[in-house]
């Protein structure tokens, strides 16, 4: 490719906070419509808000645990536009004077890591909702006043992966965080990007243009490279292009144009005058600071100390707080630290991903996947076993020890139990057995295949392999 490219994204976040920002009605998703509203959030003559200090704190937090400075005065500001869901007519922003500044998240990005800066993290308040009907439409303003926090990066991103990596990485802070339930179905995570494509090597960006409506991490990704394309096609054209908003159309896989670009001063920015400026005491932040639980990356790497496992498997079990957990339980009750990693990150997440669970909607406990890993570690099961026994674990949440002996599943390792089965085996095999004499060595994993279709996966590999080959050997 001829250019540099530069992308920076503006992630939306709704705080799960039992209030709305700047009044006491409740946020709760799916309520009837308008029952969640009082005359601060209609905006309605006379009405003062009041800012939620649960608001003030969460945002701390996720601005802290992003490594930025938090402002020693901040404002909040009026942005003016008309819209039928936005009663004031304006909403309540920061513009400049943030909560705060100059932060940074780190993605790792083809085993490499790379530093992305994080402009700012402020506060805001959501708009309602319009529903659009055939010939009419209905507005529901629960979601007015719900508190958001505006996270922008700086324009350090260069592909679409590192965009990708850049909000799977940020999520996982902000699910560990537990200030937001970062659904975003229901709208709660929602991300816009700026992109611009420059000459390489010119060391400037180009005129960027802004993507809208990409409601998961995927489209994000598509609407990236689409819009590279795009950008890089006109260039090479010698055109020029238009600053402008476009809203990424998922059924036919293309940025289409919305508006051109609207400008700060076209918001009007002014002072809030109903909610003064005010300074975030020191106590206050550390106080949220103490509150700051161990972030994905540092659990990482003391997962990779503590337990000796490697860089790959910490950063898959810890980009999952519950998941996370989850391992550290079922290590606490048996160390196999390894063994544990290789069943969460193999069999059980196949079993999640095909039921579309999460690790702590299931029936599983860590105590059960701990004894289970335990009884094949001491030869009591065997592997095979173990997989079909998960998926019932996850299922009814039986303890192993129970389902062996209900199933009679117990490994058989007595040699005497197993050599009546061997004989009988190598007496209905007589040409796997002349095959295997006469230097086919694979012949063995036929027999070998035999004894443990006889013993319905029962018998123990190693005691198996052991007595047959004394027997042809012999
Ligand atoms: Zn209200």
């Amino acid at each position: 490719m001829k250019y540099d490219v530069y992308i920076g994204l503006e992630v939306h976040l709704q705080l799960s906070t039992k209030t709305k920002a700047f009044c006491s009605c409740g946020t709760v998703f799916g309520e009837a419509p308008n029952s969640q509203t009082c005359p601060v959030c209609l905006g309605l003559p006379g009405a003062l808000p009041v800012l939620n200090k649960e608001v003030l704190t969460s945002a701390i937090k996720v601005a802290l645990a992003l490594d930025c400075s938090i402002a020693e005065r901040m404002k909040f500001d009026r942005k003016n536009y008309y819209y039928p869901d936005l009663p004031k007519n304006f909403q309540i922003s920061q513009y400049d004077k943030p909560l705060s500044y100059d932060g940074h998240l780190d993605i790792t990005i083809g085993g490499k890591e790379k530093r992305i800066g994080v402009k700012r993290v402020h506060i805001e308040e959501d708009a309602g909702k319009l529903f659009h009907k055939a010939d009419y439409s209905l507005v529901d303003y629960n979601r007015t006043g719900t508190p958001l926090l505006e996270i922008v990066s700086e324009p350090d991103m260069s592909s679409p992966e590192e965009a990708y990596a850049y909000l799977a990485t940020l999520k996982s802070v902000l699910k560990y965080l537990d200030v937001s339930d970062c659904n975003m179905e229901e709208g709660s995570l929602r991300c816009d990007a700026n992109i611009s494509l420059n000459r390489k090597g010119s060391g400037k960006l180009g005129t960027k243009t802004e993507l809208k409506n990409m409601n998961s991490f995927k489209w994000v990704r598509s609407a990236l490279e689409y819009e590279i394309n795009r950008q890089s096609e006109i260039l090479d054209d010698g055109g020029k292009i238009t600053q402008e908003t476009r809203l990424w159309n998922a059924d036919k896989a293309v940025t289409i144009s919305m508006r051109t670009k609207e400008e700060a001063h076209d918001y009007r920015y002014f002072p809030e005058p109903d909610l003064v400026p005010f300074s975030v005491s020191r106590e206050l932040v550390d106080e949220v600071k103490r509150a700051i639980p161990e972030l994905p990356k540092e659990r990482m790497a003391r997962f990779v100390s503590q337990y000796a496992i490697p860089a790959y498997d910490a950063s898959v079990l810890t980009q999952e707080k519950k998941a996370a957990d989850f391992f550290e339980e079922a290590v606490r009750i048996h160390s196999n630290p390894k063994g544990i990693s290789n069943w969460i990150m193999g069999t059980l997440n196949a079993i999640l991903n095909e039921k579309r669970l999460d690790i702590d909607r299931t029936k599983l406990l860590p105590a059960n996947l701990a004894l289970m890993v335990k009884m094949i570690d001491d030869g009591a099961i065997s592997a095979k076993i173990g997989k079909e026994m998960l998926l019932e674990m996850v299922d009814t949440g039986e303890s192993p020890d129970v389902l062996v002996e209900k199933k009679g599943l117990r490994q058989i390792s007595d040699a005497g139990a197993l050599e009546g089965i061997i004989d009988k085996i190598i007496k209905e095999n007589e040409r796997s057995v002349s095959d295997y004499k006469s230097g086919k060595k694979n012949a063995l994993a036929h027999l070998v295949g035999q004894i443990m279709k006889d013993t319905k996966g029962r018998a123990n590999p190693k005691t198996v392999n052991e007595i047959l080959l004394k027997k042809l050997e012999g």
